[in-house]
């Protein structure tokens, strides 16, 4: 068996990072910035960007498929 390869973790925005269309708690900010040390973070929403750096900070890339 292959050993794994780089892990990345993605997490939902609204209802799961933040209540829907809120901002993020400083307590999910520092278990996202201690998190974001360690392995890479993603997040995963249907908000237009704009709303998703309102709700986590600017500190958020965006990636479009
Ligand atoms: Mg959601």
């Amino acid at each position: 068996m292959a050993a794994p390869g780089p892990a990345l973790c993605l997490f939902d925005v609204d209802g799961t990072l933040t209540a829907p269309r809120q901002k993020i708690t400083k307590e999910m900010d520092d278990f996202l910035q201690n998190l974001r040390q360690k392995i890479k973070i993603g997040v995963v929403g249907g908000s237009d960007f704009e709303k998703v750096q309102e709700q986590l900070g600017n500190d958020v890339n965006f990636w479009s498929y």
